[in-house]
């Protein structure tokens, strides 16, 4: 790991309040620092890029901050436009993002931890492990990366990286702050949405928060021994638990909460599977998203047919009346699922080694 000044921090990693008082202590005028913080928003890679600075502010910020990029070193770009890249951290460390087009514009999911400890057994993300958490900067740091590159500006974000976004609590909420703050990058918490494996008691802390962000719940399976199976964190918190913190956020923030499935072939596509998913959700202010599995190399698990999928979300619309869509696959030529640019990535730089 390359030598780091502990004196130092990551600039990005301050809100506007913060650094504005930071500045002011250091001598500087209000409205410098509101220049600075213009920068950083604008997505600058280097205190020399922020062009109207007097020469002796650009010099005390070098000498009291880092700015740390999160560097896109590898690319791979599917024919529908959705980009795939791999981000490399300050300290080596790599992680992932993808660049998405849609119909209402641009769409980025971003990772919030150098790998996952989840143990998720159809998850690329968690086979490494969990090396470190990421800061609210190298988040949002993903995010300028990708503007910088693709010119375009991104107004929907998904915390559906690697990483489990609540085993990050602290530094996901500032993220999340930053990136609304109307004077960073602007964005609605209606275009963020935050995916969680299911750590039931931060679910409550969320609601508390009172963002108008999604949030999404990975169910992938309505029986607790089964689920317990493919998601550990099951054996900590319940699907019951889980239930009853997502009646609270719904209740707290009135907005619709997001179940998203992936069928897995023969595992958890049946009727019976269906139903007891319909059980559990009707009546309730949510949505469905089925997505059919990304087969991962390292795991023997198949997306299920579409017959099969269809019929599981008919049963889920026509019987328990709860909203269901399928996923639209984005990128599937590049191999999008989570965590397997990176493994292989380390793979090919632990050979090369
Ligand atoms: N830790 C968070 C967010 C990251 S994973 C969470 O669990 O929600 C983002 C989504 O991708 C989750 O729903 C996860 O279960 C799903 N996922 C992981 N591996 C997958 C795969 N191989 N195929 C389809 N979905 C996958």
């Amino acid at each position: 790991m390359p030598e780091r000044d502990v004196n130092k921090i990551d600039i990005r990693n301050l809100t506007q309040e913060m650094l504005t008082e930071q500045l002011v202590a250091l001598g500087e005028k209000k409205f410098r620092a509101k220049q600075v913080w213009d920068w950083i928003n604008k997505g600058v890679q280097s205190f020399d890029a922020m062009k109207n600075l007097p020469k002796g502010l650009a010099e005390l910020l070098k000498a009291h901050y880092y700015l740390d990029n999160a560097t896109i070193i590898e690319q791979l770009e599917s024919e529908d436009g959705t980009i795939k890249s791999l981000h490399k951290l300050f300290d080596n460390n790599v992680i992932e993002s993808v660049f998405m087009t849609y119909k209402h514009g641009y769409s980025a999911c971003i990772s919030t931890q150098v790998g996952c400890r989840m143990k998720c057994v159809f998850c690329a993300s968690t086979l490494n492990g969990m090396v470190r958490n990421l800061t609210a900067g190298e988040m949002l740091g993903q995010l300028f990366e990708m503007q910088n590159m693709t010119g375009k500006r991104i107004d929907h974000v998904v915390l559906m990286g690697s990483g489990e976004p609540l085993d990050n609590y602290d530094e996901v909420i500032l993220f999340l702050k930053m990136a609304c703050s109307e004077k960073g990058l602007n964005l609605s918490g209606r275009n963020i949405t935050l995916s969680t494996c299911g750590i039931a008691p931060q679910i409550y802390k969320l609601a508390d928060e009172k963002l108008q962000i999604t949030l999404a719940i990975s169910l992938h399976n309505p029986f607790d021994e089964e689920r317990t199976q493919i998601m550990p964190i099951n054996n900590k918190h319940s699907i019951s638990a889980l239930m009853a913190a997502v009646d609270y956020y719904i209740m707290s923030t009135n907005r619709r909460v997001t179940f998203e499935y992936a069928l897995i072939e023969g595992e958890n596509d049946s009727d019976k599977h269906a139903e007891a998913l319909g059980t559990k959700l009707k009546g309730k202010l949510v949505h469905v998203n089925l997505i059919p599995i990304n087969a991962v190399k390292e795991k023997q698990m198949r997306p299920s047919q579409n017959s099969r999928i269809n019929r599981f979300k008919m049963i889920l619309m026509d019987k328990y009346n709860v909203n269901t869509t399928v996923r639209r696959e984005l990128g599937s030529d590049i191999n999008a699922a989570c965590g397997q640019l990176r493994n292989q990535h380390i793979k090919t730089n632990v050979f090369l080694e």
